[in-house]
Protein backbone atom coordinates (compact mmCIF):
# COMPACT_ATOMS: atom_id res chain seq x y z
CA UNK A 1 0.00 0.00 0.00
CA UNK A 2 0.97 3.53 -0.73
CA UNK A 3 2.06 6.07 1.91
CA UNK A 4 -1.17 7.86 1.34
CA UNK A 5 -3.43 4.46 0.69
CA UNK A 6 -6.10 4.26 3.20
CA UNK A 7 -7.23 1.03 2.44
CA UNK A 8 -6.21 -1.86 0.20
CA UNK A 9 -9.70 -1.99 -2.13
CA UNK A 10 -11.84 1.00 -2.27
CA UNK A 11 -14.86 -0.50 -4.15
CA UNK A 12 -17.26 2.56 -5.96
CA UNK A 13 -21.21 1.00 -6.10
CA UNK A 14 -22.62 -0.87 -3.65
CA UNK A 15 -25.28 -2.71 -6.36
CA UNK A 16 -25.14 -6.20 -6.08
CA UNK A 17 -22.32 -6.73 -8.02
CA UNK A 18 -19.94 -4.27 -5.44
CA UNK A 19 -21.80 -5.76 -2.23
CA UNK A 20 -20.66 -9.01 -2.76
CA UNK A 21 -16.91 -7.81 -3.99
CA UNK A 22 -16.99 -5.83 -1.06
CA UNK A 23 -18.01 -9.22 0.89
CA UNK A 24 -15.22 -11.74 -1.03
CA UNK A 25 -12.20 -9.23 -0.77
CA UNK A 26 -13.27 -8.35 3.17
CA UNK A 27 -14.68 -11.57 4.83
CA UNK A 28 -12.99 -14.15 2.59
CA UNK A 29 -9.94 -12.90 1.52
CA UNK A 30 -9.15 -10.78 4.15
CA UNK A 31 -8.42 -7.00 2.28
CA UNK A 32 -9.35 -3.70 3.83
CA UNK A 33 -12.34 -2.68 1.98
CA UNK A 34 -14.20 0.96 1.46
CA UNK A 35 -17.09 0.66 -0.19
CA UNK A 36 -18.95 4.00 -1.58
CA UNK A 37 -22.38 4.37 -2.79
CA UNK A 38 -24.30 7.64 -4.29
CA UNK A 39 -27.44 6.42 -2.95
CA UNK A 40 -28.47 3.96 0.32
CA UNK A 41 -28.09 0.29 0.35
CA UNK A 42 -29.86 -0.63 -1.92
CA UNK A 43 -30.06 2.55 -3.91
CA UNK A 44 -33.80 2.48 -4.92
CA UNK A 45 -32.79 3.68 -8.40
CA UNK A 46 -30.06 1.50 -8.78
CA UNK A 47 -30.90 -2.40 -11.08
CA UNK A 48 -30.12 -4.05 -7.79
CA UNK A 49 -32.81 -2.66 -5.62
CA UNK A 50 -35.71 -3.89 -6.77
CA UNK A 51 -37.49 -7.26 -4.61
CA UNK A 52 -37.06 -9.93 -6.84
CA UNK A 53 -35.26 -10.85 -9.39
CA UNK A 54 -35.80 -14.33 -11.31
CA UNK A 55 -32.57 -16.84 -11.72
CA UNK A 56 -32.28 -18.91 -14.96
CA UNK A 57 -29.94 -21.83 -15.92
CA UNK A 58 -31.20 -22.15 -19.23
CA UNK A 59 -29.26 -20.43 -21.87
CA UNK A 60 -29.48 -22.63 -24.80
CA UNK A 61 -26.45 -23.88 -26.25
CA UNK A 62 -24.05 -21.42 -24.00
CA UNK A 63 -22.99 -24.05 -21.56
CA UNK A 64 -20.47 -21.32 -20.29
CA UNK A 65 -23.40 -19.37 -19.14
CA UNK A 66 -25.38 -22.38 -17.79
CA UNK A 67 -22.20 -23.47 -16.30
CA UNK A 68 -21.48 -19.72 -14.72
CA UNK A 69 -25.55 -19.74 -12.85
CA UNK A 70 -25.01 -23.33 -11.75
CA UNK A 71 -21.46 -22.29 -9.71
CA UNK A 72 -23.42 -19.30 -8.35
CA UNK A 73 -26.32 -21.32 -7.03
CA UNK A 74 -23.96 -22.90 -4.25
CA UNK A 75 -22.52 -19.23 -3.55
CA UNK A 76 -26.18 -18.29 -3.01
CA UNK A 77 -27.17 -20.55 -0.62
CA UNK A 78 -24.08 -20.00 1.75
CA UNK A 79 -25.27 -16.90 1.81
CA UNK A 80 -28.87 -17.80 3.01
CA UNK A 81 -27.39 -20.30 5.40
CA UNK A 82 -25.02 -17.46 6.75
CA UNK A 83 -27.92 -14.88 7.10
CA UNK A 84 -30.19 -17.09 8.18
CA UNK A 85 -32.57 -15.81 5.61
CA UNK A 86 -33.94 -17.09 2.11
CA UNK A 87 -32.37 -14.55 -0.06
CA UNK A 88 -31.98 -17.00 -2.94
CA UNK A 89 -34.97 -19.46 -3.17
CA UNK A 90 -35.07 -22.24 -5.57
CA UNK A 91 -39.12 -22.47 -6.85
CA UNK A 92 -38.91 -23.44 -10.79
CA UNK A 93 -38.70 -21.39 -13.24
CA UNK A 94 -41.27 -22.47 -16.39
CA UNK A 95 -40.25 -21.34 -19.94
CA UNK A 96 -43.85 -22.04 -22.40
CA UNK A 97 -42.47 -22.27 -25.79
CA UNK A 98 -44.42 -21.72 -28.53
CA UNK A 99 -41.63 -20.65 -31.62
CA UNK A 100 -39.78 -23.43 -32.98
CA UNK A 101 -38.34 -24.66 -30.11
CA UNK A 102 -34.88 -25.07 -30.79
CA UNK A 103 -33.22 -22.75 -28.29
CA UNK A 104 -35.34 -24.78 -25.58
CA UNK A 105 -33.91 -27.98 -26.86
CA UNK A 106 -30.31 -26.81 -26.62
CA UNK A 107 -31.03 -25.44 -23.02
CA UNK A 108 -32.08 -29.30 -22.50
CA UNK A 109 -29.13 -30.60 -23.59
CA UNK A 110 -26.70 -28.52 -22.07
CA UNK A 111 -28.48 -29.42 -18.72
CA UNK A 112 -28.98 -32.45 -19.06
CA UNK A 113 -24.92 -32.64 -19.89
CA UNK A 114 -23.86 -30.47 -16.55
CA UNK A 115 -26.35 -33.07 -14.83
CA UNK A 116 -28.85 -30.36 -13.95
CA UNK A 117 -32.29 -31.38 -13.56
CA UNK A 118 -34.59 -30.02 -16.41
CA UNK A 119 -38.22 -31.74 -17.70
CA UNK A 120 -39.60 -31.14 -21.06
CA UNK A 121 -43.70 -30.91 -20.03
CA UNK A 122 -46.68 -31.22 -22.01
CA UNK A 123 -49.55 -28.93 -21.36
CA UNK A 124 -51.22 -30.87 -19.75
CA UNK A 125 -48.32 -31.42 -17.39
CA UNK A 126 -48.17 -27.79 -16.96
CA UNK A 127 -51.65 -27.67 -16.23
CA UNK A 128 -51.34 -30.35 -13.99
CA UNK A 129 -48.22 -29.10 -12.04
CA UNK A 130 -49.44 -25.17 -12.11
CA UNK A 131 -53.60 -25.31 -12.70
CA UNK A 132 -54.02 -21.45 -12.79
CA UNK A 133 -51.54 -21.56 -16.06
CA UNK A 134 -53.05 -22.59 -19.50
CA UNK A 135 -50.96 -23.13 -22.38
CA UNK A 136 -52.33 -22.39 -25.59
CA UNK A 137 -50.35 -22.67 -28.71
CA UNK A 138 -47.77 -23.30 -26.61
CA UNK A 139 -45.43 -26.46 -28.18
CA UNK A 140 -44.08 -27.58 -24.77
CA UNK A 141 -42.92 -26.47 -21.53
CA UNK A 142 -39.39 -26.36 -20.22
CA UNK A 143 -39.10 -26.57 -16.22
CA UNK A 144 -35.93 -26.04 -14.13
CA UNK A 145 -36.95 -27.24 -10.75
CA UNK A 146 -33.29 -25.59 -9.86
CA UNK A 147 -34.26 -22.19 -11.23
CA UNK A 148 -35.88 -19.42 -8.79
CA UNK A 149 -35.67 -16.09 -7.23
CA UNK A 150 -33.63 -13.90 -5.56
CA UNK A 151 -35.08 -10.90 -3.12
CA UNK A 152 -32.90 -8.37 -4.72
CA UNK A 153 -32.57 -5.30 -2.39
CA UNK A 154 -32.45 -7.65 0.95
CA UNK A 155 -29.33 -9.44 -0.91
CA UNK A 156 -27.37 -6.14 -0.81
CA UNK A 157 -28.63 -5.21 2.47
CA UNK A 158 -27.78 -8.43 3.71
CA UNK A 159 -24.35 -9.00 1.92
CA UNK A 160 -22.86 -5.06 3.02
CA UNK A 161 -23.98 -5.55 6.55
CA UNK A 162 -21.65 -8.79 6.66
CA UNK A 163 -18.71 -6.69 4.88
CA UNK A 164 -19.42 -4.01 6.99
CA UNK A 165 -19.12 -6.96 9.74
CA UNK A 166 -16.10 -7.91 8.81
CA UNK A 167 -14.39 -4.39 8.58
CA UNK A 168 -15.86 -2.82 5.36
CA UNK A 169 -16.26 0.87 5.94
CA UNK A 170 -19.60 1.47 3.88
CA UNK A 171 -19.96 4.94 2.80
CA UNK A 172 -23.47 5.74 1.98
CA UNK A 173 -24.86 9.11 0.13
CA UNK A 174 -21.30 9.53 -1.51
CA UNK A 175 -20.75 9.69 -4.88
CA UNK A 176 -17.45 9.26 -6.70
CA UNK A 177 -17.67 12.40 -8.96
CA UNK A 178 -14.04 11.49 -11.07
CA UNK A 179 -11.19 9.27 -10.96
CA UNK A 180 -7.32 10.75 -10.42
CA UNK A 181 -5.20 9.29 -13.04
CA UNK A 182 -1.90 8.98 -13.05
CA UNK A 183 0.78 7.67 -15.60
CA UNK A 184 0.42 3.81 -14.62
CA UNK A 185 -3.04 3.60 -12.89
CA UNK A 186 -5.83 5.24 -10.48
CA UNK A 187 -4.17 7.53 -7.93
CA UNK A 188 -7.72 8.42 -6.23
CA UNK A 189 -11.16 9.16 -6.32
CA UNK A 190 -12.68 12.58 -5.74
CA UNK A 191 -15.90 12.16 -3.98
CA UNK A 192 -19.03 14.39 -3.55
CA UNK A 193 -17.96 16.05 -0.69
CA UNK A 194 -14.27 17.21 -1.73
CA UNK A 195 -12.85 14.34 -0.20
CA UNK A 196 -9.69 12.44 -2.31
CA UNK A 197 -9.79 8.47 -1.59
CA UNK A 198 -6.83 6.79 -2.10
CA UNK A 199 -6.45 3.28 -2.00
CA UNK A 200 -4.14 -0.13 -3.31
CA UNK A 201 -6.42 -0.69 -5.89
CA UNK A 202 -9.92 0.15 -7.05
CA UNK A 203 -12.85 -1.24 -8.47
CA UNK A 204 -15.98 0.21 -10.32
CA UNK A 205 -19.35 -1.63 -9.84
CA UNK A 206 -21.12 1.67 -10.94
CA UNK A 207 -23.86 -0.07 -13.18
CA UNK A 208 -25.61 2.16 -15.57
CA UNK A 209 -23.42 5.02 -14.39
CA UNK A 210 -20.25 3.32 -15.23
CA UNK A 211 -19.61 4.77 -18.76
CA UNK A 212 -20.19 8.62 -16.99
CA UNK A 213 -17.86 7.51 -14.52
CA UNK A 214 -15.18 6.26 -16.46
CA UNK A 215 -15.32 8.18 -19.66
CA UNK A 216 -11.39 7.90 -20.52
CA UNK A 217 -11.77 4.15 -20.84
CA UNK A 218 -14.76 4.52 -23.19
CA UNK A 219 -16.49 1.53 -21.75
CA UNK A 220 -18.38 0.44 -24.65
CA UNK A 221 -22.24 0.05 -22.31
CA UNK A 222 -25.73 1.09 -23.58
CA UNK A 223 -28.60 1.85 -21.33
CA UNK A 224 -31.82 1.29 -22.26
CA UNK A 225 -34.86 1.88 -20.15
CA UNK A 226 -37.34 -1.63 -19.49
CA UNK A 227 -41.04 -1.65 -18.13
CA UNK A 228 -42.05 -3.20 -15.71
CA UNK A 229 -45.23 -3.48 -13.81
CA UNK A 230 -46.65 -4.45 -10.22
CA UNK A 231 -50.42 -5.92 -10.50
CA UNK A 232 -52.02 -6.90 -7.76
CA UNK A 233 -54.08 -10.44 -8.99
CA UNK A 234 -58.31 -9.76 -8.32
CA UNK A 235 -58.42 -13.34 -7.66
CA UNK A 236 -57.06 -16.30 -5.59
CA UNK A 237 -53.35 -14.20 -4.22
CA UNK A 238 -53.22 -17.60 -2.56
CA UNK A 239 -52.20 -19.09 -6.11
CA UNK A 240 -49.51 -17.35 -6.79
CA UNK A 241 -47.67 -17.67 -3.31
CA UNK A 242 -43.51 -18.59 -4.45
CA UNK A 243 -43.80 -21.95 -2.81
CA UNK A 244 -46.87 -23.31 -5.37
CA UNK A 245 -45.96 -20.35 -8.59
CA UNK A 246 -43.20 -20.80 -10.46
CA UNK A 247 -41.14 -17.57 -12.35
CA UNK A 248 -43.27 -17.70 -15.84
CA UNK A 249 -41.32 -16.34 -19.05
CA UNK A 250 -42.32 -16.38 -22.52
CA UNK A 251 -39.64 -15.40 -24.98
CA UNK A 252 -42.08 -15.07 -27.85
CA UNK A 253 -43.62 -12.51 -25.90
CA UNK A 254 -40.84 -11.32 -24.51
CA UNK A 255 -42.00 -11.74 -20.95
CA UNK A 256 -41.37 -12.91 -17.68
CA UNK A 257 -43.94 -13.38 -14.63
CA UNK A 258 -42.92 -13.43 -11.06
CA UNK A 259 -44.67 -14.77 -8.49
CA UNK A 260 -46.38 -12.94 -5.44
CA UNK A 261 -44.26 -10.67 -2.87
CA UNK A 262 -44.93 -10.02 0.19
CA UNK A 263 -46.21 -6.49 -0.39
CA UNK A 264 -49.18 -7.99 -2.41
CA UNK A 265 -48.41 -7.72 -6.17
CA UNK A 266 -47.16 -9.93 -8.91
CA UNK A 267 -44.34 -8.10 -10.95
CA UNK A 268 -44.16 -8.30 -14.54
CA UNK A 269 -41.06 -7.24 -16.77
CA UNK A 270 -40.23 -6.16 -20.41
CA UNK A 271 -37.32 -8.50 -21.34
CA UNK A 272 -37.01 -6.89 -24.69
CA UNK A 273 -34.19 -3.60 -24.72
CA UNK A 274 -36.03 -0.59 -24.50
CA UNK A 275 -35.13 3.02 -25.57
CA UNK A 276 -32.07 4.71 -24.57
CA UNK A 277 -31.83 6.24 -21.16
CA UNK A 278 -30.48 7.76 -18.82
CA UNK A 279 -29.51 5.88 -15.30
CA UNK A 280 -32.00 5.47 -12.63
CA UNK A 281 -35.78 4.93 -12.33
CA UNK A 282 -38.58 6.31 -14.31
CA UNK A 283 -42.45 6.77 -14.48
CA UNK A 284 -43.91 4.61 -16.51
CA UNK A 285 -45.25 6.47 -19.68
CA UNK A 286 -48.26 7.22 -20.36
CA UNK A 287 -50.14 4.51 -22.64
CA UNK A 288 -47.27 2.33 -22.28
CA UNK A 289 -47.67 -0.68 -24.94
CA UNK A 290 -46.21 -2.82 -21.90
CA UNK A 291 -49.49 -2.08 -20.16
CA UNK A 292 -51.07 -3.65 -23.30
CA UNK A 293 -48.80 -6.63 -23.96
CA UNK A 294 -48.96 -7.55 -20.33
CA UNK A 295 -52.69 -7.97 -20.70
CA UNK A 296 -52.33 -10.02 -23.61
CA UNK A 297 -49.56 -11.86 -21.70
CA UNK A 298 -52.32 -12.54 -18.90
CA UNK A 299 -55.11 -12.91 -21.32
CA UNK A 300 -53.53 -16.00 -22.82
CA UNK A 301 -51.46 -17.69 -20.12
CA UNK A 302 -53.37 -16.64 -16.93
CA UNK A 303 -56.67 -15.24 -18.07
CA UNK A 304 -57.84 -14.75 -14.52
CA UNK A 305 -55.50 -12.25 -14.57
CA UNK A 306 -55.73 -9.97 -17.38
CA UNK A 307 -58.63 -8.17 -15.77
CA UNK A 308 -56.27 -6.62 -12.98
CA UNK A 309 -57.23 -2.78 -12.10
CA UNK A 310 -54.59 -2.30 -9.38
CA UNK A 311 -51.19 -1.88 -10.77
CA UNK A 312 -48.09 0.30 -10.65
CA UNK A 313 -45.49 1.26 -13.45
CA UNK A 314 -42.33 1.97 -13.54
CA UNK A 315 -39.56 2.13 -16.36
CA UNK A 316 -35.81 1.01 -14.87
CA UNK A 317 -31.98 2.57 -16.79
CA UNK A 318 -30.37 -1.17 -17.55
CA UNK A 319 -26.99 -1.13 -18.81
CA UNK A 320 -25.61 -4.11 -21.41
CA UNK A 321 -22.82 -4.46 -23.50
CA UNK A 322 -23.59 -5.45 -27.28
CA UNK A 323 -23.12 -9.30 -26.73
CA UNK A 324 -24.96 -9.27 -23.64
CA UNK A 325 -22.15 -10.76 -21.70
CA UNK A 326 -21.06 -8.43 -18.64
CA UNK A 327 -17.38 -6.79 -18.49
CA UNK A 328 -14.80 -7.83 -15.94
CA UNK A 329 -11.21 -6.49 -16.49
CA UNK A 330 -8.71 -3.92 -15.60
CA UNK A 331 -8.76 -0.56 -16.85
CA UNK A 332 -6.25 -0.09 -19.78
CA UNK A 333 -3.07 1.86 -18.59
CA UNK A 334 -4.13 1.27 -15.03
CA UNK A 335 -2.65 -1.57 -13.45
CA UNK A 336 -4.88 -0.99 -10.02
CA UNK A 337 -8.05 -0.53 -11.49
CA UNK A 338 -10.83 -2.51 -12.43
CA UNK A 339 -14.00 -2.51 -13.76
CA UNK A 340 -17.02 -4.85 -13.77
CA UNK A 341 -20.19 -3.93 -15.03
CA UNK A 342 -22.76 -4.86 -17.39
CA UNK A 343 -24.23 -7.84 -16.09
CA UNK A 344 -27.14 -8.32 -18.34
CA UNK A 345 -30.85 -9.28 -18.24
CA UNK A 346 -30.77 -12.83 -16.38
CA UNK A 347 -27.31 -11.91 -14.50
CA UNK A 348 -27.94 -10.79 -10.88
CA UNK A 349 -27.76 -14.25 -9.93
CA UNK A 350 -24.23 -14.57 -11.68
CA UNK A 351 -22.20 -11.97 -9.49
CA UNK A 352 -21.65 -14.00 -6.07
CA UNK A 353 -19.53 -15.94 -8.56
CA UNK A 354 -18.31 -13.00 -10.80
CA UNK A 355 -17.35 -10.94 -7.46
CA UNK A 356 -15.19 -13.76 -5.85
CA UNK A 357 -13.20 -14.29 -9.38
CA UNK A 358 -12.81 -10.73 -8.87
CA UNK A 359 -11.31 -11.20 -5.41
CA UNK A 360 -9.19 -13.49 -6.61
CA UNK A 361 -7.85 -11.04 -9.51
CA UNK A 362 -6.92 -8.22 -6.89
CA UNK A 363 -5.67 -10.07 -4.22
CA UNK A 364 -3.66 -12.52 -6.91
CA UNK A 365 -4.02 -11.66 -10.17
CA UNK A 366 -5.49 -14.84 -11.57
CA UNK A 367 -8.89 -15.65 -11.51
CA UNK A 368 -10.62 -19.31 -11.27
CA UNK A 369 -12.97 -18.68 -13.88
CA UNK A 370 -11.73 -17.86 -17.71
CA UNK A 371 -12.34 -14.46 -18.02
CA UNK A 372 -11.92 -13.87 -21.51
CA UNK A 373 -15.24 -13.68 -22.54
CA UNK A 374 -15.59 -10.53 -20.07
CA UNK A 375 -12.52 -8.51 -21.59
CA UNK A 376 -13.25 -4.78 -22.19
CA UNK A 377 -11.63 -5.10 -25.33
CA UNK A 378 -13.57 -7.96 -26.81
C1 LIG B 1 -36.33 -3.92 -15.08
C2 LIG B 1 -35.19 -4.85 -14.85
C3 LIG B 1 -35.44 -6.19 -14.52
C4 LIG B 1 -34.38 -7.07 -14.34
N1 LIG B 1 -34.67 -8.37 -14.05
C5 LIG B 1 -33.65 -9.23 -13.85
C6 LIG B 1 -33.93 -10.58 -13.49
O1 LIG B 1 -35.08 -10.97 -13.33
N2 LIG B 1 -32.87 -11.42 -13.30
C7 LIG B 1 -31.57 -11.00 -13.46
O2 LIG B 1 -30.66 -11.81 -13.28
N3 LIG B 1 -31.29 -9.73 -13.77
C8 LIG B 1 -32.29 -8.82 -13.97
N4 LIG B 1 -32.01 -7.55 -14.30
C9 LIG B 1 -30.60 -7.14 -14.42
C10 LIG B 1 -29.93 -6.91 -13.06
O3 LIG B 1 -30.81 -6.20 -12.23
C11 LIG B 1 -28.62 -6.16 -13.23
O4 LIG B 1 -27.80 -6.86 -14.16
C12 LIG B 1 -27.85 -6.03 -11.92
O5 LIG B 1 -28.70 -5.61 -10.87
C13 LIG B 1 -26.71 -5.04 -12.08
O6 LIG B 1 -26.04 -4.92 -10.84
P1 LIG B 1 -24.81 -3.96 -10.66
O7 LIG B 1 -24.33 -4.10 -9.26
O8 LIG B 1 -23.82 -4.22 -11.76
O9 LIG B 1 -25.37 -2.49 -10.96
P2 LIG B 1 -26.41 -1.58 -10.13
O10 LIG B 1 -27.45 -2.37 -9.48
O11 LIG B 1 -26.86 -0.51 -11.08
O12 LIG B 1 -25.50 -0.95 -9.01
C14 LIG B 1 -24.58 0.07 -9.27
C15 LIG B 1 -24.49 0.93 -8.03
O13 LIG B 1 -23.46 1.88 -8.20
C16 LIG B 1 -23.89 3.11 -7.64
N5 LIG B 1 -23.14 4.18 -8.29
C17 LIG B 1 -23.16 4.50 -9.60
N6 LIG B 1 -22.32 5.51 -9.85
C18 LIG B 1 -21.76 5.85 -8.68
C19 LIG B 1 -20.80 6.82 -8.31
N7 LIG B 1 -20.27 7.65 -9.21
N8 LIG B 1 -20.43 6.91 -7.02
C20 LIG B 1 -20.97 6.04 -6.09
N9 LIG B 1 -21.89 5.12 -6.38
C21 LIG B 1 -22.27 5.00 -7.67
C22 LIG B 1 -25.37 3.15 -7.96
O14 LIG B 1 -26.07 4.04 -7.13
C23 LIG B 1 -25.77 1.70 -7.76
O15 LIG B 1 -26.22 1.45 -6.46
C24 LIG B 1 -33.04 -6.63 -14.47
C25 LIG B 1 -32.80 -5.29 -14.77
C26 LIG B 1 -33.85 -4.40 -14.95
C27 LIG B 1 -33.54 -2.98 -15.24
Amino acid sequence: MTATAETDVLVVGGGILGAWSSYWLSQKRGLTVSLIEQGEFPNSCASSSELLKSFPLTYGKDSFATAVAAKSMPLWLDLNRESGQPIFETIGFLELVSSDGREAEESLRVLGELKLPIEKWDKARIQKRYPVIRAPGVKFGLFHPDGGIVWAGRAVSVLTALAQKAGVRLSPGTKAVSVLKGPEGVLGIKDSAGKTRRAKSYLFCAGAWTAELLKPWKIPLHVTCHDQLYVRPPFNKGRYHPRIFPVLKSSKEGVCAFPLHFRGYLKIVDLKRGKPAKPGLLAAEEGSSFLRRSRAFFARFIPELAEFTEWEGCQRAFAATKDSNPIIDRLPKAANAYVACGLGMEGFGWAPLLARNLADLLVGGRSTLNLQRFRLGR
